[in-house]
């Protein structure tokens, strides 16, 4: 496909892209030959199951949609955390909804690059926040590309202070390195005595 063919494509697609999203309440759309937009609109607004607030997509989750070698469609996830439990969900979760689409699909767990705190948007941090989970602080960590083994054992050495979602307050401390689930610490405000998870970064 040359750089015109591609760009015809890419206007008939969002077009198509759109008519689902508008459509959400309708049946589902089958289309006998998705494309790769097809398959991207359908997943936006998949949520974690973990944290039903924040899409995959806006957590970093979701990394892409491509074609693989054989021709057939790929989506690409990336885990929060290498063994994280709520991968089988995940991929569980966008095999449904490709299905409920009529689209066709193979689900991808790629490891490399690991998944940083970083690729989650502003708008996940907000309304994690919203949802009584404090955001990870210091997320620019990444972009000095350390190696995680250094940044844990910085982590270890330095707590970070982390803000209260309930009452905003810096006076807060950290129960547990393990709050609901392995990504995520037990923090308790020492102001407002709430107990909350914090979203570890990484
Ligand atoms: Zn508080």
């Amino acid at each position: 496909m040359n750089a015109n063919q591609s760009t015809v494509a890419c206007a008939e697609i969002s077009a198509k892209a759109s008519a689902i999203v508008s459509a959400n309440t309708a049946p589902p759309v089958h289309i006998a030959h998705a494309t790769h937009a097809d398959v991207w609109a359908a997943l936006a607004d998949l949520a974690d199951p973990e944290i039903p607030v924040i899409s995959l997509r806006e957590l970093g989750i979701l990394r892409a949609v491509r074609e693989a070698a054989d021709g057939s469609t790929e989506v690409v996830i990336t885990p929060t955390y290498s063994g994280c439990p709520a991968m089988g969900a995940i991929e569980d979760d966008v095999k449904a909804l490709l299905q409920a689409h009529g689209l066709q699909g193979r689900v991808v767990t790629q490891l490399a690059p690991a998944w940083t705190t970083d690729w989650m948007t502003e708008a996940a941090r907000e309304k994690l926040r919203a949802y009584g989970i404090a955001p990870p602080q210091c997320g620019s960590d990444a972009h000095t590309h350390s190696p995680s083994v250094i940044k844990f054992s910085r982590q270890a050495l330095a707590r970070d202070v982390v803000p209260c979602p309930q009452c905003g307050s810096t006076h807060t401390t950290e129960t547990s390195p393990f709050g609901s689930t392995a990504c995520k610490a037990l923090y308790r405000c020492l102001d407002c005595l709430e107990p909350f998870d914090y979203f570890k970064p990484i």
